[in-house]
């Protein structure tokens, strides 16, 4: 029998969950014909097949009975080591592997922060826009949304400090690198700012740092933790540097919060692959990071500059747009009395897709506003799609 989307059996908790607009858009930028700037793909040429084929080899031939075993919730130790020495190297942060949990994609982590922290009717606070992908999961939990707004340097720390005075939130989830949707970027001093703040408000704050390395300056600022290492919980991915089909990323955070992060996922999938664990624990064994995310910094520099210099040179001068420094995005404001729902079906018609911004409010959204992708479209190819898109905006 079929049960009614909206029918009472299903449980309160995932009747209203908004479903991805963006999976749904997807489902048609599969065609070929079409133009996307709607995901938040890596580009795929630059995934480094050959190399993780050596090492899935060397795997099998060497440690395919343990690659292929059960193992810990908590994911592989040296993985884990890995990870917490890269922070020790890039920030100086002292952080041990018992402080660090693997996680099947960044997402399960920000599922199990919802798990482990937001009972009904918690205020939880988001940027003003933030990621989808928070949005639909924390939803779930039936929160009650905060939004803070966000400047060309980071939140509105005035704002913050103005919203927390009059009610108190339990949870701040933030991305303070090449942010998605915007593609803005906090500063020193906000991050400082931010931090001390939420402190004083004892708000547990969730970095989520999935575009950090993609630095195009290799400008590395100190995370949040940095300056409330207690109750920050910072999250990482190896999708956008390395490969997200191998469904790995981490959570960082106090010993007692990864425990209670540990149990639930134990809860719902035992642990992540071993087998991408031990296949990527190689892989970084026998190649340098660096070197790879250098070339993928070249990469998405290159097409960020284009798409910047046809947003510059094609659009309006009143359209809005955000110079990322980074990342994979940029968010535009189109002028008065446009509507971004509007302009994708003028450009559906051209076979050119966004992803509109008023996905990625948990409030009332600003219509005007669109993200572009632009790390998974070929130059000739953008340049082209932008002039048209440019050409539909009145
Ligand atoms: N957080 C943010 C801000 C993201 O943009 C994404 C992916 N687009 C994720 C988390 C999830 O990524 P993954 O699960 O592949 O690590």
């Amino acid at each position: 029998m079929i049960i009614q989307a909206n029918s009472q059996q299903f449980a309160a908790r995932v009747r209203n969950v908004p479903v991805s607009f963006i999976r749904e858009i997807l489902k048609v930028a599969s065609d070929p014909d079409i133009v996307s700037f709607a995901g938040g793909l890596p580009s795929p040429d630059l995934f480094p097949a050959e190399e993780l084929g050596e090492s899935a080899k060397r795997v099998f031939s060497k440690r395919g009975v343990q690659a292929l075993q059960y193992s810990s919730t908590e994911g592989y130790l040296l993985l884990r080591e890995y990870i917490a020495e890269r922070y020790r190297q890039r920030f100086k942060l002292n952080i041990s592997a018992e402080q660090i949990l693997i996680t099947n994609g960044s997402q399960q982590a920000v599922d199990l922060i919802g798990k482990i922290f937001i009972d009904p009717g918690d205020n939880v606070m988001l940027e003003r826009a933030s990621y989808l992908g928070a949005l639909q999961c924390f939803s779930i939990f039936q929160p009650v949304f905060k939004e803070v707004n966000l400047e060309r340097d980071g939140i509105d720390t005035a704002e913050l400090e103005d919203q927390l005075n009059v009610a108190p939130i339990k949870l701040f989830y933030c991305i303070p690198n090449f942010q998605n949707p915007t593609g803005v970027q906090y500063s020193l001093e906000k991050r400082k700012t931010a931090a001390e703040i939420l402190r004083r408000h004892k708000a547990i704050v969730i970095g989520d740092d999935p575009y950090g390395e993609i630095s195009f300056d290799k400008q590395h600022i100190p995370p949040l933790y940095s300056f409330y290492p207690e109750k920050t919980i910072m999250l990482g991915s190896f999708s956008k540097i390395i490969a997200p089909g191998l469904r790995l990323g981490w959570m960082v955070a106090n010993r007692e919060i990864i425990k209670k992060a540990t149990v639930m996922k134990q809860a719902s999938d035992l642990q992540s692959g071993n087998l991408s664990q031990y296949i990527l624990y190689d892989f970084l064994q026998n190649n340098s990071l660096d070197k790879h995310i250098e070339t993928l910094i070249a990469a998405y520099k290159k097409k960020c500059t284009t798409m910047m210099g046809c947003l510059q040179n094609y659009f309006p001068e009143s359209v809005k747009f955000t110079r990322s420094k980074g990342g994979m995005f940029t968010w535009l404001t189109l002028p008065e009395g446009n509507s971004a729902r509007e302009l994708l079906q003028q450009a559906l018609k051209e076979r050119i897709i966004f992803v509109p911004g008023d996905s990625f409010y948990a409030s009332e959204p600003d219509h005007r506003t669109l993200r572009l992708n632009y790390s998974n479209v070929d130059e000739p190819v953008m340049r082209a799609a932008m002039y048209k898109l440019s050409r539909l905006i009145i």
